[in-house]
């Protein structure tokens, strides 16, 4: 059963009272007892001295039966029993009983007390007279010589029957006490359990959702202050949770008004939350509680969805769903254990860049066979017109550059593809690089660099695509030695756990800051006229950049001007099957 505070405080001040009550009423009883009988004992004592020099000389004469007689008359006088015994124990007086039919009283305690000299003392029951007593003993002398004892005793009887009423009394009086006492407690209680009641309520109120309700109390003591926090506290919370259910009207409406199509999944796999954009894709159906895989088929997105649980990371992928296609993104969110996944529709980027990259492809095919025919021509006319041969000459130097152009289009068109599949094997890296280096020992001699390989550490054959390798090395040797005037190359092989580390430094002019985030872009060249000089397309790091994204790995440059430029691939170790 629930208790109330009320309940509880009452509870508690009624045993306390009740039990503080009873303690004084017994203990001041006990006392107000023990100091009566003292009284009566002193009294008795009194008594006892004064009849004692009269008693002792008739005990002396031997006038007992006058001395029983006093005894008997002057007892019931003064309402007292008066006992005079012999120095044996044996009764020789006694007011209220024949003495020659009273047994041996030398064992009585006050008697043995007196029979030695003092004054003795007892509360007992009589079997003489049958009933409660307080018994006094004083020694009966005559000049010295002990005679016996003189024993004054009264019932206690008429005394119990006042402490009675005494009792009685005292118990009414502290009735009324403990009924006072309770009925101010019950108010303290009832004044104490009010603003708590209150309190109580309010708290629930605010429980529900209302968070209008205030306490006001007129109490002057912790309780106000707590009732003032409570105000202030829900009026925060008031506050805090209108600013709440803005911004969530604010963020609703940003999902809904979104474009792409974003659904929210707990780690279970249910969708709890998704917009108009995520309907209108998978044809108006019900999504809300379902699991994403009877909504998005494919093992694919379930595969990354798996990985994105495990991981607690977050992706960004292009998936194929329903003949259209989406870049898919989709992040852990810690705080709500869930994924969110949004689904940007690029169909039409996609089908554009088709059309774009199928249109340089065919270009770039037009174009090759002509120009292969314009280099033949005007490298025969170079050998027979010895007239014409400066302008020959320039002829013969823009078809290369423009051939060079149609060959790395084409290349990056291929590269771009993206059902391009890269066909994988151990690579032996530094045999391949040796290899390689050979066809620019010509170039390297005549502008004086020298070219180093240079590995750490074992150097274990490792999975790759090796033609695609070779161009990536060839684009950047070329490079390498296009922007470097003294000094050289060095090529830098390192396994570092599960990748292939590969950076290829140079001492060139390297490049100014503000050019390297751009240098990956199509037919981005730094300087124009020392590029065309060179025969530079602006296409070869593009070309290295899809090269490695081909082999899942990273590429990052890093370049001082005038000391040189350093590129650094990072490649993993591939699957055996080529990716998809
Ligand atoms: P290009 O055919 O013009 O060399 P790339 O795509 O290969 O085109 O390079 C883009 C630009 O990056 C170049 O024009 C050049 O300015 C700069 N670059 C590339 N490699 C180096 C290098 N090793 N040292 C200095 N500059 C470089």
């Amino acid at each position: 059963m629930k208790r109330t505070i009320f309940f509880k405080i009452f509870l508690g001040c009624f045993l306390i009272i009740f039990t503080l009550t009873a303690l004084i009423l017994f203990f001041s009883f006990r006392a107000i007892r023990s100091h009566y009988r003292e009284t009566l004992r002193t009294d008795l004592v009194r008594l006892g001295n004064a009849l004692n020099l009269m008693v002792a000389r008739q005990v002396s004469a031997g006038q007992l039966q006058q001395l029983d007689a006093w005894a008997k008359s002057f007892g019931a006088r003064i309402q007292t029993r008066i006992t005079v015994i012999d120095r044996n124990g044996i009764v020789l007086a006694d007011s209220e009983e024949d003495p020659a039919r009273m047994e041996n009283h030398g064992t009585r305690p006050e008697v043995a007390q007196a029979l030695v000299g003092e004054v003795g003392s007892s509360v007992r029951y009589s079997t003489t007279v049958q009933a409660e007593m307080l018994y006094v003993a004083l020694p009966l002398d005559v000049y010295g010589e002990p005679l016996g004892v003189l024993r004054v005793s009264l019932f206690l009887r008429d005394t119990d029957l006042l402490l009675n009423r005494l009792r009685t009394e005292m118990i009414r009086v502290a009735a009324i006490v403990l009924v006072c006492s309770l009925l101010a407690t019950a108010l303290f209680a009832r004044s104490f359990a009010k603003p708590i009641r209150l309190l109580k309520k309010a708290s629930a109120k605010v429980a529900s959702g209302d968070f209008t309700s205030r306490v006001i109390l007129d109490n002057r003591d912790e309780l106000r202050d707590l009732a003032d926090s409570f105000n202030e506290m829900t009026e925060k919370m008031s506050a805090s949770f209108e600013e709440l259910s803005h911004r969530k009207e604010e963020l609703d409406s940003i999902i809904s008004s979104l474009q792409e199509g974003l659904i929210l999944v707990t780690k279970q796999g249910r969708i709890t939350l998704c917009n108009e954009s995520f309907l209108r894709m998978v044809g108006n159906q019900d999504v809300i509680g379902r699991p994403y895989w009877g909504i998005i088929r494919g093992q694919q997105f379930h595969r990354w969805i798996d990985d994105i649980i495990e991981d607690k990371s977050s992706f960004k992928r292009e998936l194929e769903l329903g003949g259209s296609t989406y870049l898919c993104s989709a992040a852990f969110i810690k705080a709500r254990r869930s994924i969110v996944v949004i689904f940007h529709d690029i169909t039409r980027m996609r089908s554009l860049d088709k059309i774009k990259r199928d249109f340089v492809v065919n270009v770039s095919h037009e174009l090759r066979t002509p120009l292969t025919a314009i280099k033949g021509f005007a490298e025969t006319l170079e050998e027979v017109d010895e007239r014409n041969r400066s302008y020959l000459d320039v002829i013969t130097r823009h078809t290369d550059r423009l051939i060079n152009i149609v060959d790395d289009l084409l290349l990056l068109s291929e590269l771009e593809e993206k059902s391009i599949a890269l066909e994988t094997e151990e690579v032996e890296l530094k045999p391949l690089v040796q290899n390689l280096l050979r066809m620019f020992e010509q170039r390297l001699k005549e502008k004086g660099l020298y070219a180093r390989v240079e590995t750490k550490g074992l150097l274990p054959a490792f999975r790759a695509d090796p033609y695609r390798l070779e161009q990536l090395f060839i684009n950047l040797i070329d490079n390498a030695i296009k922007y470097t005037e003294k000094g050289g190359i060095t090529i830098f092989l390192q396994q570092k756990k599960d990748r292939m580390i590969i950076e290829i430094r140079d001492t060139g002019i390297g490049i100014p800051e503000k050019h390297l985030p751009r240098i990956f872009e199509r037919f981005y060249v730094m300087d124009k006229s020392r590029s065309r000089k060179f025969g530079g397309t602006g296409l070869g790091l593009s070309i290295v950049k899809h090269i490695v994204l081909l082999h899942n790995g990273t590429i990052s440059v890093h370049s001082e001007p005038n000391m040189g430029t350093s590129f650094t691939v990072s490649l993993p170790h591939l699957p055996s099957t080529p990716p998809a």
